[in-house]
């Protein structure tokens, strides 16, 4: 049963719980979430479950009625997200795992991973100890294959994970791995689910070739009850009557363990078809279908792979299909995570250090708005780490806080796809000098009309939210004629006015997160006339904190002088030296009618000397010397 407790619980309130539940037969585990502290209890005794509601410091009591317990949904609300090495697994990131079926020898697997990093892979996989149908097949390298995974590893700056096949490994395995894998072969092994969940260390738990969807929560279930709170779940394919492919692909799997369980959940195309072309499509399919990231086999040389060359991908098609990935994470909301070039900047998505501030816990990060608003969403999707969100009324306000040093980071949206540039930002980027632009990020925008429990979409009279908000969902508001737009001053803070005011004939268009954080109802999600709805954010922090490592995008700013061809001699500068620009837009200067500042993004090369000469060159003709507003990575 999950026993949440009160906000201001105190602590000999919470000893005496623990102290009820545990002479019960229970054991207990507490879960700190962001908005309420719960205590889940487990274990075979039966209490019922009013007499625990009558305890001091109880808020309520829920009994869970699924079979598994802490990995069901019920006991967290929250996603759980699995930290292996630098690398978290879950949340707002897609993951993806690559590496050889098995280690066949050190060159193999060094090449192997230095070719996965540079395509973005954040996790190295390769078997040690292969389970076989044939005993005459090959069986793996043992330790000397481990050792080899462990050096790929090191030297590529990725984790690694392998197969644990026997309990008697698991010691030795421990100084190898950053992350212990179950095969679906040894998915019902209790022994080995037990003694591996004692070590504490992350687990990813395959899906067993014939088991169902409860049956693989069990497992998980056996992992956790036994000491390790950190389980991916990852579905390979299961045996059906069909035989084209080697296994049959679950997609459906993915959205139902989502709802049913807090764990992440992972795909691996490669065992699920058995056929490399059919890896990709698959792999985009499982993301599609909310996966948290994917594990696929890529080797070298896939025709003299020792165990699974069919289904392994060639270098180049993995290449592809990080790409391709890339370019649909915007789709569902969410970051490709990656692991920065310097071992020094390791734990983000780009190129912020993850440094906390001297002295304190988490690195604090300002956006605008209220808690839940998308800008919030985008931060946790950029930073890899938890950090402190500073919720700031204004756009000025997160650059104050910035440069006062109470925040170390802010977030500030500089354009989106429907309605262009955020203008405001560019002027506050020029007013700040000291603060410069460290990393970018975007979020497709999705809107929800939020309502109070139990409200219906009919019963809905007056909807507040930001203007941009209203604007983008006017479709939807045409076709419900009797919703009032009523314009307020933040999306996600009229989610809170709404829970305020209590009343069901109010709506409110904003995040779907705001809608739980504020114990609101999502009444319909997905309401904005045009789909294609990104915006853009840059990530600021004081220019002397960030000295990003290989850059490859600069925004500058600079003024033409007013005189034909002059802003033709500025781009002729950039295309002489094959710069390619990602962006380009005019801005009035203020006092000055008639003239102009230009903006623009430019992509910086592996030569970096290519776009600093550019630079000394723009100065000679501009106005004004350029300026940088930022070099970072993307
Ligand atoms: C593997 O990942 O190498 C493997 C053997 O997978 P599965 O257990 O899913 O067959
Ligand atoms: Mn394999």
């Amino acid at each position: 049963m999950v026993i949440v407790l009160g906000h201001d619980v105190r602590l000999e309130d919470k000893n005496g719980i623990r102290a009820f539940l545990s002479e019960k037969g229970y054991q207990i585990r507490e879960i700190v979430g962001q908005e309420e502290t719960i205590f889940g209890a487990v274990g075979p005794a039966k209490v019922d479950p009013r007499e625990v509601e009558l305890l001091p410091g109880v808020k309520s009591v829920i009994p869970i009625g699924k079979p598994y317990k802490l990995a069901s949904r019920e006991m967290k609300k929250e996603d759980t997200q699995v930290q292996v090495g630098g690398v978290k697994i879950g949340g707002r990131r897609i993951a993806v795992i690559a590496g050889p079926c098995a280690v066949e020898g050190r060159e193999q697997i060094m090449e192997t991973a230095r070719i996965l990093r540079a395509s973005g892979a954040v996790m190295l996989r390769g078997g040690a100890y292969k389970p076989r149908t044939s005993p005459y097949s090959f069986q793996g390298l043992g330790e000397k294959g481990l050792g080899y995974l462990k050096e790929a590893g090191e030297a590529s700056g990725m984790p690694v994970v392998s197969e644990v096949v026997a309990t008697d490994h698991i010691a030795l395995m421990r100084g190898y791995v950053d992350l212990f894998q179950i095969g679906a072969r040894n998915m019902q092994n209790f022994e080995l689910l037990k003694q591996v969940g004692k070590t504490g260390m992350p687990v990813l738990l395959k899906r067993g070739l014939s088991a169902t969807i409860e049956e693989w929560l069990m497992a998980a279930e056996y992992l956790m009850a036994h000491g390790t709170d950190n389980v991916i779940l990852c579905e390979r394919g299961i045996r059906t009557f069909e035989t084209y492919t080697r296994n049959t692909l679950d997609l459906s799997a993915i959205p139902v363990v989502k709802k049913l369980s807090h764990l992440p959940v992972i795909v691996d195309p490669s065992h699920a078809t058995g056929i490399r072309e059919k890896v990709p499509p698959m792999g985009l399919a499982a993301i599609a279908a909310g996966a948290d990231g994917l594990t696929v086999e890529v080797h070298p040389d896939p025709a003299r792979a020792l165990s699974d060359g069919p289904q392994s991908l060639y270098p180049g098609q993995f290449e592809k299909l990080m790409r391709d990935i890339e370019a649909l994470s915007a789709v569902v909301g969410k970051e490709v995570a990656k692991i920065p070039s310097s071992p020094a900047f390791r734990g983000t998505a780009f190129s912020v250090s993850t440094d906390p501030p001297a002295g304190r816990g988490k690195t604090r990060v300002a956006f605008q708005g209220e808690a839940g608003a998308y800008s919030e969403t985008a931060l946790q999707g950029f930073f890899h780490f938890d950090v402190e969100s500073l919720p700031r009324k204004s756009f000025d306000d997160i650059f104050s806080s910035v440069l006062e040093g109470k925040a170390e980071y802010g977030i500030v949206p500089l354009e989106n796809s429907l309605t262009g540039s955020i203008h405001e930002n560019y002027d506050l980027l020029l007013r700040y000098p000291d603060l410069k632009i460290v990393g970018e990020t975007k979020l497709r925008i999705i809107h929800s009309l939020i309502g109070l429990p139990g409200a219906e979409i009919g019963g809905v009279r007056k909807v507040f939210s930001h203007p941009q908000g209203l604007a983008q969902c006017r479709r939807f508001l045409e076709e419900h004629p009797s919703m009032h737009p009523e314009p307020f001053y933040d999306t996600a803070g009229s989610v809170s006015f709404i829970a305020k005011a209590g009343r069901k004939d109010y709506g409110a268009i904003a995040n779907r997160e705001a809608a739980l954080l504020y114990g609101m109802r999502v009444l319909k999600e997905g309401i904005e006339t045009n789909p294609h709805n990104y915006t853009r954010f840059a990530v600021i922090s004081r220019a002397e904190r960030e000295a990003p490592e290989k850059p490859n995008k600069a925004i500058i700013i600079f003024s033409a002088p007013d005189r034909p061809g002059a802003l033709f001699a500025c781009m002729k500068v950039l295309s002489e030296k094959n710069l390619n620009l990602t962006k380009l837009e005019s801005r009035p200067i203020e006092g000055k009618p008639w003239q102009y500042l230009f903006y623009m993004g430019v992509e910086v090369p592996d030569n970096a000397q290519l776009f600093a000469q550019a630079l000394e060159e723009l100065k000679a003709i501009s106005e004004e010397a350029p300026r940088v507003l930022g070099m970072y990575r993307v």
